[in-house]
């Protein structure tokens, strides 16, 4: 399998992932144009897309999806039913849904698709292992905290997008609201450096070749301080030397394969 992140923050999301036959994208949170862009710039077609995967009803990861489907009718457009449900509220997409229970795996063609629910202040939100054969990618990002299901699909995981999304003395002396601070720190929020390389270590990941770390806040982190917060744990764990990136927000990540 390979997977290149397309664009990876608060201002829109979106994953690509070859395998089995398919090109996925996990969210559609860039512009239809910039997806094509990013797309083309790694050699591959927004024509070619098979499926387009949900995490939730933010609208960093749903943003490019009206445009998209208008001129993409026919792929199918995968999430449970709260999202699917908000997104077309939010969106006017109210066809082209394929929605699966949180929980119960499904197949897209050789790709066999794991999820699992996530913390976050969204309607139903969700993250993933997306496997071939020995091939499993972990995503989850936009999650206040791990839980034993998302450690549970980190564990087996050979690549995985994780997030951490904020240095907390860097979000604690910013100048954003106290509200806001405790939404984003909290149970239903985003994932932190030092959560970040908690799960791994609880998580132990055996058999990870690739770790992404994702949904990098631009004001509260910076790339630096969470490659050097989960250093240490990839260590512990016996993966010193992986391949190991902090995805940004403004251009797309190289190809990994796994
Ligand atoms: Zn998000
Ligand atoms: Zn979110």
């Amino acid at each position: 399998m390979r997977v290149r992140s397309l664009g990876s923050g608060s201002k829109g999301n979106s994953i690509a992932v070859r395998g089995g036959g398919e090109l996925l994208l996990v969210d559609c949170g860039l512009s239809c144009l910039e997806t094509k862009r990013r797309l083309a710039a790694c050699g591959a077609s927004i024509a070619e897309v098979t499926g387009v995967l949900f995490t939730h009803d933010h609208s960093d990861h749903y943003s490019g999806l009206a445009t998209f489907h208008k001129k993409h009718p026919a792929v199918p457009l995968y999430a449970n039913g709260n999202t699917a449900d908000a997104i077309a509220c939010a969106t006017g997409v109210d066809d082209g849904w394929c929605i699966f229970e949180t929980s119960e795996p499904f197949s897209i063609g050789a790709l066999s698709i794991e999820t699992f629910a996530t913390p976050h202040d969204a309607a139903d939100p969700v993250g993933y292992l997306i496997s071939e054969g020995a091939s499993r990618l972990f995503v989850g990002t936009d999650m206040g905290i791990m839980t034993v299901a998302a450690k549970e699909a980190l564990s087996r995981a050979t690549c995985a997008i994780l997030e951490a999304n904020h240095d907390p003395m860097l979000l604690q002396t910013s100048n954003r609201p106290l509200s806001l601070k405790q939404r984003i720190a909290g149970r239903c929020g985003h994932l932190s450096n030092d959560q970040a390389a908690a799960a791994l270590l609880e998580a132990h990941p055996a058999h990870l070749s690739t770790l992404l770390l994702a949904h990098l806040s631009q004001e509260c982190n910076a790339a630096y301080l969470a490659l050097e917060a989960v250093r240490p744990a990839l260590a512990e764990i016996g993966l010193p030397n992986i391949s190991l990136a902090a995805l940004a927000q403004d251009t797309p990540s190289a190809t990994y394969e796994f």
